[in-house]
């Protein structure tokens, strides 16, 4: 009952690996989520399963699906019954979100808080535009300020008269609804409509949309635009830098939507690398991994395990679940042979889970590569290759072939995992998705079964990349041939061709015509 209580927890604007570390961690350990509309859906992932998540709606001001005492009463009740409960708000908790509501709450309840502070949209909106809200040549100091009008509190109590003038850089949160009544009392208290200013949406992610305007003339050429909530509003002299300091939207998949297929739990490294390249992945698990602890050929592999020289591992998950299971039978990874690996991804998992030696012998990280590498070194050596149930055998019949003694563990497999296809189909058809990513020929051809004619065709249409020789191969076979191939199969690699691709596109001039 004791340990009931509640963390405040900024969730940081847009993009989800904006939260800090503190705030992640709390996520991990928490019971109960409760969190506002605004907030990143993949930062619930880091939630334990079984952990209670609470929609509480919240959109700025806009819409409550509850109201604010019901959500103190939640949380309230839940800490009370010895639940750890994380209340995940958009930005920082104390800047304007209620978050100091609800601390208080607690506090009347006797119920033990702590504030995690998040990045918040005040600072990071302008920082992504290449706005620095202090620089020492256009300003030295700012004030963050709502732009709401709350019934509850007279738009007086916010003091543009004395705001208007006193500091460099005005940010305005809430802003949009009342866009025009600001900027002309502004104006009207001073402020020159000739001041720099700037709109910027959705920061942080890849629909991000900035507009500049001198003062007098941003409300109309904002609405002109088209943009809307969540959008943050800067004003002051630091905006000309922006000119100078755009950097998120050069980023070379900047506004693309990438289809991640790679299992959930596993999506998070290649999410990650297309995010820093300005993209936004959206990610729909083909397959789960499903541990095989005495799969085919596991016991005997155990008992032999001295006599090999070496382990294969062509994935990360045979080095990981391996690993499980020989902890399980109270054995080392460590004291195992040394373990030869296709690829830097495959070798850093074995790293991690305590196989010392982790080697990668070949250039492209495939089983191509790695068979080549070790041909020279393979005649009268035994190896074990600890894999999944459906790879392929060119890397253990090489070796064989070399002259080598190859035994093979099935460690798991693979089982489709649950898709919403019409909301897929639906995606495709729309044109929600601008490329396609695969890193399994097995991902692949799932993919491809999900879909009906419609959604073929324009999957077709879009930029497909594959992570290797045998993905590629699985796509044509499907109708789906790739126009991006990775130089070697990794993420990173598979990143950087799209990057190209689409720049290349983008100087090309195909941008326009190709895409619907
Ligand atoms: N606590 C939050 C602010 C909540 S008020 C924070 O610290 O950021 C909601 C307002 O935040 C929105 O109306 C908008 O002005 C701003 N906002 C939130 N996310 C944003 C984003 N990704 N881009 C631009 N503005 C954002």
């Amino acid at each position: 009952m004791s340990s009931g209580r509640v963390l405040l927890v900024g969730a940081g604007p847009g993009a989800p690996d904006l939260i800090t570390v503190r705030g992640a961690e709390a996520l991990r350990g928490a019971d109960v989520v409760v969190y506002d509309t605004l907030v990143a859906r993949e930062l619930l992932a880091l939630a334990p399963a079984g952990a209670e998540r609470v929609d509480v709606g919240k959109r700025g001001h806009e819409d409550p699906i509850r109201s604010q005492e019901e959500i103190q009463a939640l949380l309230v009740s839940r800490a009370r019954a010895g639940r750890v409960v994380v209340r995940l708000k958009g930005g920082d908790p104390f800047v304007f979100g209620r978050g100091a509501e609800e601390a208080s709450a607690c506090r009347a309840a006797g119920v033990p808080f702590e504030v995690i502070p998040g990045v918040t949209s005040a600072l990071c909106a302008p920082s992504f535009a290449g706005i620095p809200v202090t620089d020492r040549r256009h300003g030295s100091s700012f004030a963050v300020v709502t732009g709401h009008k709350d019934a509850t509190r007279p738009w007086t109590a916010i003091r543009w008269d004395r705001l208007a003038t006193a500091v460099d850089t005005l940010v305005v949160l809430m802003g949009m609804r009342n866009l025009e009544t600001i900027v002309e009392t502004l104006i009207t208290e001073g402020r020159d409509a000739s001041t720099p200013a700037a709109v910027v949406m959705e920061a942080a992610t890849a629909r991000q949309r900035v507009v500049t305007a001198p003062l007098g003339e941003l409300a109309p050429r904002v609405r002109a635009a088209g943009l809307s909530a969540p959008a943050v509003v800067v004003i002051g002299e630091v905006v000309r830098l922006r000119e100078e300091l755009a950097w998120f939207e050069d980023a070379p998949l900047f506004g693309r939507r990438v289809l991640v297929t790679r299992p959930a739990g596993q999506a998070g490294g290649l999410a990650a690398l297309l995010r820093a390249a300005g993209a936004e992945p959206v990610c729909v698990p083909m397959l789960r991994v499903l541990a095989t602890p005495d799969g085919e050929g596991v016991a005997d592999a155990l008992a032999a395990l001295a006599r090999y020289d070496a382990l294969l591992f062509t994935s990360a998950n045979a080095a990981r679940l391996f690993a499980a299971r020989l902890v399980a039978a109270g054995r080392e990874p460590a004291r195992a042979p040394r373990a030869i690996c296709v690829g830097t991804a495959t070798a850093g998992a074995a790293r991690r889970v305590g196989f010392p030696r982790a080697e990668v012998p070949g250039e492209r990280f495939d089983a191509v590569s790695l068979l080549a590498a070790l041909r020279g070194e393979a005649a009268g050596r035994r190896y074990l290759f600890v894999r999944g149930a459906s790879a392929r055998s060119l890397l253990p019949d090489g070796l064989r072939a070399a002259g080598a003694q190859v035994d093979e563990a099935v460690i798991y497999r693979t089982a489709p995992a649950e898709v919403d296809a019409p909301a897929l189909r639906g995606a495709l058809v729309r044109g929600e998705l601008d490329a396609l990513t695969f890193t399994s020929p097995e991902t692949a051809r799932r993919f491809v079964a999900l879909l009906d004619e419609p959604a073929r065709r324009a999957a077709a249409g879009l930029r497909i990349g594959a992570i290797g020789g045998p993905t590629a191969e699985a796509l044509r076979e499907c109708g789906l041939p790739p126009q991006v191939e990775a130089a070697r199969a990794e993420m990173r690699a598979l990143v950087d061709a799209l990057a190209e691709d689409f720049a290349g596109r983008r100087a090309g001039g195909h941008e326009t015509g190709d895409r619907r």
